[in-house]
């Protein structure tokens, strides 16, 4: 009662910063980290800003990774500098975000994020009516940055000055005992953010650390609360999940967790199903492997294997029903993206990518004619065909189709003229129906296809 009445009188007792626990200065004997293995444009941003007389700091999952001995993706620095502040610093730099603004400074070819310390959440903090935080745009100091970030092992700040991470949440020993532990209340925070739930889904499979129990146990009870993020925040933390070189295991991870139902909505129905869960497990292994040999991966082709199946069976239940082929694939794959759209933005570059290559696979039934040589000199050729040797490998096609395909690339004219298929009876039927030119409604469904996928 009396500290309620004293709280009242000399407010602010309660004020979040009271949250903030004094930060431990960790050298670098513990954490390992040489200020040589930052990349030189985190190096150079850092310094700059300290010359200039500010606080500044590289955070966030690059130190994390570092001190876990794993090469950063990426870099962030925070600073107790402003957003225009940092502007007027670096010549090749620019302010984005509108409600947050962060800068990113451009050095040679690295982009490093810069941003200023936030503060709390406090009672003020506008929210959703499920309590997910819409707004957080107030400047702080570092440790209610720190306290605001999500895990402990997130909100470690290393100093490339003098080498030390100053670490408010004890991070660095989380990171040795190979635990990710929410920072705070995990109910309060996976309420605030339902994101966070993926992230230490995807955190724990990316660093093979255990999720601590208390940071776990309210994922399974909460994980509804997903379906109120926005869809493209939703399909930018499924791309980072899906190629983070470790997505059979953050895969793994989601379902453990029962995360999986609300992301992909068909991500379940196509893991119980025995060829689909085939086919999407060797699609990400495939998809890991390159990630981790620095290849690139195409994010289209990524998704047109994780909803291959449901198109498929779409399909069959179309054909089924007596529409034509070709326009009920054509219907089958609107119908998957749009469901699909409903909960993960696809972004409208990548089902085009998609649609290209889900377009493609009947007409590697072809190969008679003319049509193999028309197939090759499409464009998403190599995608198309990549994407056939996968449902191969899962079993959904004949090995033998792919294989032909491969030699027929690689063959001289001659070999090629050779290995065409005798023209099917329905092929030529159709030869014979096209020449007097005739066109009657519902006819000719192959013609389409090629139309719609060539055009
Ligand atoms: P990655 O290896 O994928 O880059 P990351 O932890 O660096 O992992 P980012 O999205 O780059 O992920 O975020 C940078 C930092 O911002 C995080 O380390 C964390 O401190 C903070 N952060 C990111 N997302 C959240 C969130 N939803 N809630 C609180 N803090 C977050
Ligand atoms: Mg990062």
């Amino acid at each position: 009662m009396i500290r309620k009445l004293l709280r009242k009188v000399f407010g602010g007792a309660d004020k979040p910063r009271n949250k903030i626990p004094a930060p431990t200065v960790v050298g670098v004997a513990q954490h390992g980290v040489r200020r040589e293995q930052l990349s030189p444009a985190a190096r150079k941003v850092c310094t700059v800003l300290q010359e200039a007389g500010h606080k500044a700091y590289v955070v966030g999952g690059a130190v994390r990774d570092l001190i876990a001995g794993i090469e950063p993706k990426d870099y962030d620095v925070a600073t107790d500098a402003t957003p225009e502040q940092v502007r007027s610093l670096f010549r090749r730099s620019r302010i984005i975000g509108r409600r947050f603004q962060i800068v990113h400074v451009m050095s040679g070819p690295e982009t490093i994020e810069v941003s200023t310390f936030r503060a709390l959440h406090d009672d003020d903090t506008p929210t959703d009516e499920h309590g997910r935080v819409l707004q957080d745009n107030v400047f702080g100091t570092q440790g209610e940055d720190a306290t605001r970030r999500d895990f402990t092992v997130n909100a470690l700040y290393y100093d490339p000055s003098d080498e030390t991470v100053v670490d408010y949440h004890d991070g660095v020993a989380d990171l040795k005992k190979k635990t990710l532990r929410m920072i705070g209340d995990p109910v309060a925070r996976y309420r605030e953010d339902p994101v966070r739930m993926l992230r230490a889904a995807r955190l724990s499979a990316k660093l093979g650390l255990t999720i601590d129990a208390e940071t776990r146990k309210p994922i399974r009870e909460m994980s509804e609360l997903l379906s109120n993020v926005p869809p493209a925040r939703l399909f930018d933390e499924m791309l980072k999940l899906l190629t983070s070189g470790h997505s059979v295991a953050c895969l793994k991870q989601l379902r453990a967790e029962g995360l999986h139902k609300g992301l992909l909505p068909m991500l379940d129905v196509i893991l119980d199903q025995p060829m689909g869960e085939r086919f999407v497990w060797l699609s990400l292994e495939n998809t890991d492997g390159r990630v981790r040999a620095d290849k690139s991966i195409s994010p289209g082709f990524l998704f047109a294997t994780l909803l291959w199946h449901e198109v498929l069976k779409n399909w069959e239940e179309r054909k089924a029903r007596g529409e034509h082929a070709t326009p009920a694939l054509f219907a089958a794959m609107g119908e998957v993206l749009e469901v699909q759209a409903e909960k993960l933005a696809i972004t409208r570059r990548i089902s085009g990518d998609i649609t290209e290559i889900w377009a493609l696979q009947p007409r590697f039934e072809r190969r008679a004619g003319k049509f193999p040589y028309r197939l090759l000199e499409q464009p998403r050729y190599r995608a198309g065909y990549d994407f056939l040797r996968l449902r191969a490998e899962a079993g959904e096609v004949d090995m033998e189709l792919p294989d032909w395909w491969e030699t027929f690339a690689h063959a001289s004219t001659e070999e090629r003229a050779a290995m065409l298929l005798p023209e099917t009876r329905e092929g030529a039927a159709r030869k014979r129906r096209r020449r007097p030119r005739r066109k009657t409604p519902g006819e000719g469904g192959g013609g389409d296809l090629q139309t719609a996928a060539e055009g």
